[in-house]
């Protein structure tokens, strides 16, 4: 295969790899989703560049987990209603819930994971394990899930003023 290979290796994604999930996101994916059951949650996964976050990685990582606005949620409908995805590069796909615990894209799921690159459903009863992440065609896939760097703003935020007062 070598370079000529390489070559025919299909780019399977417009923009960057995608190295994983925070922990903190797919956290916050869990307890959205036990907050909302029996109802539904349904959210938008949003990426940040893997080097900003203090991963010594090329790509994408998915570190925010956004409600979807307007979204229905029920115990029962399963719809996965994508019409709310704005198409910008930060968003690389969706989380939604089953409160029934089963961690399979319905056949109303499966219709939609065409748009964004990776859907992930969480189940009850929302334990750290109780969520599967698919590509766009409802295979299961793997995601890392890698702690991140997110600086907190409140640490660095000192002024001149503060520095030159620890200087004098
Ligand atoms: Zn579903």
């Amino acid at each position: 295969m070598g370079l000529f290979g390489s070559l025919l290796k299909p780019k399977l994604f417009r923009s960057s790899e995608l190295v994983g999930i925070a922990d903190d996101a797919i956290q916050l994916a869990l307890q959205a989703s036990e907050d909302a059951h029996p109802n539904e949650y349904m959210g938008q996964l949003r990426g940040q560049d893997a080097r900003k976050v203090g991963l010594d990685r090329e790509g994408t990582v998915i570190t925010d987990v956004l409600l979807a606005p307007g979204t229905k949620t029920t115990p029962t409908s399963a719809e996965f209603n994508p019409s709310y995805m704005p198409n910008d590069l930060d968003s690389v796909g969706s989380v939604h819930s089953h409160p029934n615990g089963v961690l399979r894209p319905s056949d109303a799921d499966l219709a939609t994971f065409s748009r964004g690159r990776i859907h992930i459903i969480v189940g009850a009863p929302y334990g750290r394990g109780d969520w599967r992440a698919f590509d766009r065609e409802g295979k299961p896939t793997d995601i890392d899930v890698v702690s991140v760097d997110v600086p907190d703003e409140q640490f660095f935020d000192f002024t001149q003023a503060d520095i030159d007062r620890e200087l004098r």
